[in-house]
């Protein structure tokens, strides 16, 4: 009973990122044509990600702006700055929400021979 019920988890999961693809895929495909419908298709998807608890995958936080959930499309309604000194990206939403996301490796995470110029 218990191997099932594990079982029909996976399942939920494996639907509910379906969906999730899905409907990002839809939004963001209506995002230039109908951004009102593509809001609705991207909280759609926070919302069965939140349910589902499986959250969003890869790119997707990326691609939407978890405040208006609006797609972002750059040079429209979207902005990218880079932060070197960090090495991050900040993107700009129109709706005024900042999202920092990183690219660059930690400095700990870096081998000790890369490390040139940091003393203690
Ligand atoms: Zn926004």
């Amino acid at each position: 009973m218990k191997k099932d019920r594990q079982k029909n988890k996976h399942e939920a999961m494996a639907q509910a990122l379906e969906s999730i693809e899905t409907l990002v895929a839809q939004a963001v495909k209506t995002a230039k044509k109908d951004p009102e419908l593509a809001r609705e298709y991207a909280r759609m998807a926070f919302r069965i990600a939140q349910k589902s608890r499986c959250g969003l995958p890869g790119s997707f936080p990326r691609a939407i702006c978890k405040k208006c959930f609006s797609v972002r499309l750059f040079g429209i309604n979207a902005k990218a700055v880079p932060d070197t000194k960090t090495g991050s990206v900040v993107y700009l939403c129109s709706c005024g929400a900042k999202q920092r996301f990183f690219y660059k490796a930690k400095e700990n995470d870096l081998l000790p021979g890369l490390k040139s110029g940091v003393s203690h």
